[in-house]
This record gives structure tokens, sequence and C-alpha cells, in this order.
């Protein structure tokens, strides 16, 4: 009834146990099978909302970054000379053209005037000199001719006319004289405020001399000649000092375009920058003249983008309202990019990319030939009427990969917490095994005790029965039974004796007088103790005991009880023959006591676990010796707490030789 009991309630552990490891792994496996299932729609939900996130910053930028282009055009002050913010615009703005109409509808900038031309009115003063140059081809008549204006009071006259001579003298192959006069007049006092009239007279006369410079060919002279008009002409266009007379936009485009010409001839000019902010300028002059003739100033709406075709390249343009003026700038699409820079920051990455389109689904930036179809379109700020932006995924399988890296994440957590499960599951099996194993040992004990109680108990019966029955032959019969009955006594008081140790010693209430302890004394009360049992199984005992043994400090009765233990089960599991013998001798410091056997012997595996508490090598009922595995754990018990160590040396059918070592003058108890 009882083991089975025992057994039913192992049978409810293991269950148990089976049940905290299993059903947290299916249920684990479960759940992540069904988060697995759902991992690819929440990613998708997860990235669309991450990247709708990003369109909202892509737009805040886009629309800060328009602002403050729109804020940079109200510092215009349109009724200044237009080249001034011209200039502004174009070179530090980056604008690719400007108008500006007036409050009537006209163009303020770029006005056109009339080719500047070297035609002279009949009216004249030179119509003469003009006439036999061009009608007569007659250079040096000509030239004469001019000769008597060049001193003229009218700057206006004298300068033509000598720019005049100096082309007649190039006319006739005079080149260095040529130059000469034409310095004059490139070079003239009356250059510096210059009217709008003059201003014409005294370019051409540079342009004229740029290009007599290019005839006569390169030389240190020419060099710096060179250098210093295309100084000057460039420090009179596009007004850098924002004072100079304005010419109509197309004569200055003409003297630009000429000067750029130049620049690319034999001689070297030192200005790079200069020649640079000059190209952005006439390509941007260029542009706006072509706007003013196409665009009109109230077509569209104000302060937002729109698309145009001036050229080949797509423009854009911007209409602003400043006072009661128009003003409209142009943008290339590198500098419309930059403005959607944010777009370009946010979207341009490995996994996604973006289109801007315009009010007809025109491209602007981005990807013009995205993959697939948008998962998401948007519209874009306020300063792009119409405007859209698209966003794409650069491969299909976007959200699959996001998910799959997901996926593995949560397997391998799965996989660990799993593997923690079963490690966790793994121990708790072996100290509820061990558990187990406890409780049969205990449940075996109290079969063993019981019996070990019941035999000497009942000889003890049998021969008191005898004796008071009187059925004994003489005294010596008597004296013999009641010796028996003392002999059965003392196994019995030594039985309970181990017992009520093992009890204290579970209870850790063992406590040891440790004083000082004479070797041979111990030895002495031990063979004592013993010494009728041996002589009852015929067993000999030879004791050899070293002279001038120390003395040590450890409790005499505790130490009693190891040998009495140690020569107990030395007689014990000893068969024919029984010979045991007690070695006491000092080694390095620990004294040792070695009992020795010509017994059964012990197998390896079982040296190990023979002072573990009640186990027996062999457990069963029916063995012969007496005893219920709770001797050598007493032992070890003692020996540990006197600091001591016990060693076993055993082979099966040989004999066994226990060796006790404890330290002199060492020994601890409690
Ligand atoms: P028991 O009361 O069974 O003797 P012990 O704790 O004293 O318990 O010993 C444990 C087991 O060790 C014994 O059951 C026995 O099998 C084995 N054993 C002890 N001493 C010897 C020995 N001298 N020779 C062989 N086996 C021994």
């Amino acid at each position: 009834m009882f083991a089975f009991i025992t057994r039913r309630s192992q049978l409810h552990w293991v269950a148990l146990l089976a049940v905290a490891v299993v059903l947290p792994t299916v249920s684990l496996l479960w759940f992540m099978s069904r988060v697995i299932a759902n991992e690819r729609l929440v990613v998708r939900q997860k990235l669309t909302a991450l990247y709708q996130d990003k369109l909202t910053d892509a737009s805040t930028k886009t629309e800060s970054l328009f602002a403050i282009r729109v804020a940079g055009l109200d510092k215009i002050n349109p009724s200044g000379n237009p080249y001034s913010f011209f200039r502004h615009l174009v070179l530090e703005n980056n604008f690719q053209g400007v108008v500006l109409w007036g409050a009537d509808g006209s163009v303020v900038y770029p006005r056109a005037a009339d080719v500047m031309g070297n035609d002279v009115s009949s009216d004249s003063p030179l119509a003469g000199a003009w006439h036999e140059e061009f009608a007569k081809r007659q250079y040096s008549d000509a030239a004469q001719l001019y000769d008597r204006f060049m001193t003229d009071r009218d700057p206006h006259v004298a300068i033509a006319a000598i720019t005049g001579k100096s082309r007649c003298l190039s006319k006739l192959g005079r080149f260095n004289e040529a130059i000469e006069q034409c310095q004059k007049a490139a070079f003239a006092a009356s250059a510096e405020g210059a009217d709008p009239a003059l201003r014409p007279i005294i370019e051409n006369a540079r342009l004229l001399l740029l290009s007599l410079l290019k005839q006569s060919g390169p030389s240190p002279l020419n060099s710096r000649i060179f250098n210093q008009t295309i100084t000057a002409l460039i420090g009179d266009l596009y007004n850098p000092a924002g004072d100079r007379a304005m010419l109509p936009a197309n004569q200055n485009l003409f003297i630009a375009r000429k000067v750029l010409e130049a620049l690319q001839g034999p001689f070297r000019f030192d200005d790079a920058r200069a020649k640079e902010q000059l190209e952005k300028l006439a390509a941007a002059e260029e542009l706006s003249i072509s706007a003013a003739e196409t665009l009109r100033p109230y077509a569209g709406v104000f302060d937002g983008c729109f698309q145009t075709d001036l050229g080949q390249k797509p423009v854009y343009g911007l209409r602003h309202r400043i006072q009661s003026s128009t003003l409209l700038v142009l943008l290339s699409d590198t500098g419309m990019a930059s403005i959607l820079s944010g777009y370009h920051d946010a979207f341009s990455g490995s996994e996604s990319t973006y289109r801007i389109l315009n009010t007809l689904d025109g491209f602007v930036a981005g990807t013009s030939q995205p993959p697939g179809s948008p998962f998401t379109v948007a519209a874009l700020p306020d300063g792009f009427p119409g405007w859209k932006a698209e966003l794409y995924f650069q491969g299909s399988d976007v959200f699959k990969k996001a998910a799959d890296r997901q996926i593995a994440v949560y397997a391998w957590t799965g996989f660990l917490v799993i593997l923690l499960i079963l490690i966790a599951g793994g121990f708790a099996t072996r100290a509820v095994g061990r558990q187990i194993r406890l409780n049969e040992m205990k449940n075996d004990f109290i079969a063993t005790v019981s019996h070990e109680l019941k035999t000497p108990l009942s000889s003890m019966r049998v021969l008191v029965d005898t004796l008071l029955e009187g059925n004994v032959r003489d005294e010596a019969q008597a004296n013999e039974y009641l010796r028996l009955t003392v002999k059965e006594n003392e196994r019995l008081s030594r039985m309970i004796e181990n017992f009520l140790t093992f009890s204290r010693m579970e209870r850790n209430k063992v406590a040891f007088t440790i004083v000082d302890a004479k070797p041979a004394a111990i030895a002495s009360d031990a063979i004592e103790s013993v010494k009728t049992k041996f002589a009852t199984h015929d067993c000999h005992l030879a004791v050899d005991i070293a002279d001038n043994l120390p003395e040590m400090q450890a409790d005499h009765d505790a130490i009693v009880t190891v040998l009495v233990n140690l020569l107990d089960n030395a007689c014990k599991y000893t068969t024919d023959d029984k010979r045991v013998s007690l070695r006491i001798f000092p080694d390095d410091g620990y004294v040792c006591f070695a009992v020795s056997d010509n017994g059964i012997g012990l197998a390896r595996r079982h040296i190990r676990r023979i002072f573990d508490r009640f186990y027996q090598v062999d457990s069963s009922l029916t063995r012969k010796a007496e005893g219920c595995g709770l001797g050598l754990s007493i032992v070890k018990f003692i020996v540990d707490a006197h600091k001591g160590k016990i060693t076993v040396e055993s082979k099966r059918g040989q004999g066994s030789t226990f060796t006790v070592r404890l330290p002199i003058g060492q020994g601890n108890g409690n």
C-alpha cells in the first residue's frame, strides 16, 4: 500500500513536470506560429506608417526651404537698378532667370532695345567719315576725317571718332597704331559715369580693342591690354557696383557673349571666378529675355511653382508680388531639386525611392521610371499647387525581407526560450528524481530499521524466555545465555546510538567536544567496544599503533564511533577466515587510522556512494549483514567536522582499507 502510494505520487510528479515543460513549449510554439502568420501584415503597416512620418518630415522641410526662397524675394527693391537684384538673385539665390513687371504690366527688366550697331545718323558730324569708310572703303581718307573729331568737346563724338580711326587703321593693316588709338577710346576719362548713350560707344570701343588684340596675336603687352579690357568690361556688365547706367538687356547680353567669346581666345584671363559669374549671369539673362517674351505677369497663381518650357530643359517659375510690381524668378531642375531635397534625403535610400510629379503629372524630381506602383502618394506643400510625391519600394520583396528579419528574431527568441524551459525542466527532473530516490531510501530505511530492531529483540526474547522457563542445563549455560542477551542488547544500543547520532546530524544538533585526545586511548576504547563481536564471529584483529603518536585535538567519543563503525564493517563484510587490522601512524601533520580487512571488497562504482546516507551495496532485506546504511555517512560526517579525510582502497573479493586522516591539533567541531 505504502509503495503503491509512493509510486502514484512519483507518477504524479513526473506528470506535473511534463506538463510544466510541455505546456509552455506548446503554447510558445502556437503563439510563435500566430505571430509569424501576422508578421507580414504588421510589418507592412509599420513600414507604411514610418514612411508616412518621413513624408510629413520631407514636406515640412520643403515648405521651409521654399518659404526661405520666397522670403528672400521680399528683400528686392523693384524700383532700384534691376541689375543689382538680378545679380543677387542669380549669383546668391541661384535663380536661373528674373523678370520684373511694373504696376501696369509692362516689362521693367529685361527690356530689349535695337541691337548695337555701327550706324551713325546722317546729321552726325561723323557721317562723312562713315560714308568714306563703309561706302567708299577709302580707309586712309576716312581715318583723316575721323582724326578731325577726335578732340571734339562732345565725348560721344570724340570717342566714336577715335574708335573709327582705329578701325580704319586696322583695315589698313596698321594694327599697332590701331590698338594704340583704340585704347584711348576704350579707357577714355569720360567712361566713368557715362550716360546710357555713351556707354554703348565705349563698350563698342572695348570690343573693337579685343578683336584688334586677337588679330595682332599674343605678346606680353597685348596680354596686359587684354586683361585690362576684359576687367573693365566685366566691371561694367551686370552692374557689380550698383551705379552703372543701365544698358538694354539684349545689348548687355550681346557684350557679355562677346566677352565670353574673347575669353575662349589665345589670351589668358586671370580671374576665373569673374569669368564663371559672367557665364552664369549671361545664361540667366538669356533665359530672362525669353521668359519676358513668353510669360505674362498675371497668368498664374502667386507664390506657387509652375513648370514652363523656355528651352529644351524644363524650367520652373514662381511669381511673387512686391509692392505693385510682379517678380518672376526662374529655377532649373537642379534648383528645384535643391528645394525638394527633403524628399531626396528621406527616400533615396536602398529600400525606397520617390518621384515628384507636377500638376500635369510631368516628372519633376526623384526617379523618373520607378519600379512597380507607388505604395503611398501625398500632396506637396502649398507652394506646389497640384504637385504630388509618390513613394516606391526599390525591390518588390521589401515587406517580405523586413518581415523575414523580424520572424528570424522571433524564431531565435522562441528557440532560446524553449531551450531554457528544457534546461530548467532537466534540472527540475533531476531534483525531483533525487527527491524520489531519497524517499525510496527512507522507505527502505524504515523497513530495514524495523527488521534490524526486530532481530536482536527476538533473540533476546528467546534467550530470556528460555531462562525464565528454566530450560538450562547448568549455570554455565545460563551465564552463556545471559552473555548472549547482553551482546544483543549492546548491538541494539549501538544501532540506536547510530540512529540517534544520524538524527542529530540531520538536524544539525551534533556538538563535538574538541579537547586533547590520545590516539592510542581512542583505539583502545574502540577495540574494547568491538571485542565481544569480533570474538563471537571468530574475527582476528591485528593492532599496530606507532610509538610516540602526537596528541590531537578531537572529540574522543566521536572518533571512537568512527573506528567502531569501520571495525564493525570490516568484520561484517568479511566471510571466512576474518582478518582485520587496525594501524595508527603519524603522517605529515596527520594521525592516520587505517582499518583493513580481507573481506568481500567493493566495486569502484560503489566506492563513490557508500558514504551517502542509507546507501547499501546490497540493500535487500535478505542480506546477511546487519545495518541500515548509516554507519559510513556518520563516519564521514564526524571526519569532515574534524577537517579530516577518509579514503577507501578496495578490490572486489580481496578486501578493503578505510583510512581516516585527522589533523594534529587543528580539529574543529560544533
Ligand atoms: P551498513 O549499515 O549497511 O553497514 P554503512 O554505511 O556502514 O552501512 O556501509 C555502507 C555500505 O558500504 C554497506 O552496506 C556495505 O555494502 C559497504 N561497506 C562498508 N564497509 C565495507 C567493507 N569493509 N567491505 C566491503 N563493503 C563495505
